[in-house]
C-alpha cells in the first residue's frame, strides 16, 4: 500500500501543462500496470477530450458527483487504454462552484466521493483547473500528494508563493497528510540561458522536489489530444513518450 495514492495536478497558472502531464502520466503508469482512474476536475474538459472521451454537459460526470447526484462508481468509463479508467467532465462543472458555495463540508465533496472508489484502484490522477477556486480545494483536499507542473521560464517564479501558501493552507486547515510530491518542468529547452538560470531559481524554491526528467518541447505531445490518445499511444518511441515514462517511473518510486 502506497504512501501516495491519490495525486493531483496543480498549478493556478493556465498551459503549464497540468492536464498533459496527468493525462500522460496517468497513461503511463496503466502501461506499467497499474490501475488507473483519471479525474477530470476542469470545466474545460480536456482531459476527457484529450484521452478520446466526449464531454458532457449532461450524465455522469464529476459535476453529478461533485453535487451527491451521483456516486464517483457511476461516473467512471473506461478509455480506449487498458488499465485506465476516467471520471469526465464538462462546461456544467463551472456551476458546481456556485452550487457548493453555502453547502456543508463543501471542501471535501470530491475526497468523500473518491474514498469510495479509492481501493480499486492503484492511482487516482487529478486534473486541475487554472485557479486556486473551490474546485481546485477539492482536489487538493481529495489528494494524498500534489505534483506542480511548471513552465521553465521567468514568470513561472511569479505565483509560485501564492501556489505554496494554498497548499500550506489546506495541509493545515482540511488535509494534514498532504505533501508536495514533484515538481515537474515542462517544455524544457537546455539551449537557452535563461532556461538553466530559472531551473536553477526553481530548484532553490523546492529543494529535492524536482523530477530528473523535464519534459521537452514537443509538437507530438501537442498533436496526440487531437487524436484522443495519450503520448505513449501516438508517438510511442518519441522522446516525449520516453520523458513522460521517465517522470511516471520516479513519481511511482516516490508514491511508494
Ligand atoms: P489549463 O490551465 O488551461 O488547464 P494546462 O496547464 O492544463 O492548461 P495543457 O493544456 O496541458 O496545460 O497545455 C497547454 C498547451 O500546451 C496545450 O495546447 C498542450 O498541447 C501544449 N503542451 C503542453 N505540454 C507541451 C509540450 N511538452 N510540448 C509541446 N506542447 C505542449
Ligand atoms: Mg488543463
Amino acid at each position: 500500500m502506497g504512501k501516495y495514492r491519490v495525486l493531483c495536478f496543480a498549478n493556478q497558472k493556465g498551459g503549464v501543462g497540468k492536464t498533459t502531464s496527468a493525462l500522460n502520466i496517468a497513461a503511463c503508469m496503466a502501461r506499467a500496470g497499474k490501475k488507473v482512474l483519471l479525474v477530470d476536475a476542469d470545466p474545460q474538459g480536456n482531459a476527457t477530450g484529450g484521452i478520446g472521451v466526449s464531454k458532457k454537459n449532461k450524465g455522469s460526470t464529476v459535476y453529478e458527483v461533485l453535487i451527491g447526484q451521483i456516486s464517483a462508481s457511476d461516473a467512471i468509463v473506461p478509455t480506449s487504454a487498458k488499465n485506465l479508467w476516467l471520471i469526465p467532465s464538462g462546461i456544467d462543472l463551472v456551476g458546481a462552484e456556485l452550487e457548493l458555495a453555502d453547502e456543508p463540508r463543501r471542501e471535501y465533496r470530491l475526497k468523500e466521493a473518491l474514498d469510495t472508489v479509492r481501493d480499486r484502484f492503484d492511482y487516482i490522477i487529478i486534473d486541475c483547473p487554472p485557479a486556486l477556486s473551490l474546485l481546485t480545494i477539492n482536489t487538493l483536499v481529495a489528494a494524498d500528494g500534489v505534483v506542480i507542473p511548471l513552465l521553465c521560464e521567468y514568470y513561472s517564479l511569479e505565483g509560485l508563493s501564492q501556489l505554496t501558501a494554498t497548499i500550506g493552507h489546506i495541509k493545515k486547515r482540511y488535509r494534514p497528510s498532504l505533501e508536495l510530491v514533484g515538481v515537474l518542468i515542462n517544455m524544457y529547452d537546455g539551449r537557452l540561458n535563461l532556461t538553466v538560470s530559472v531551473l536553477e531559481e526553481i530548484k532553490k524554491f523546492f529543494p529535492g522536489k524536482l523530477f530528473r526528467t523535464p519534459i521537452p518541447r514537443s509538437v507530438r505531445i501537442s498533436e496526440a489530444p487531437s487524436y484522443g490518445l495519450s503520448i505513449i499511444d501516438y508517438d510511442r518511441n518519441g522522446k516525449g513518450a520516453a520523458a513522460y515514462a521517465a517522470v511516471a517511473r520516479e513519481l511511482m518510486e516516490r508514491c511508494e
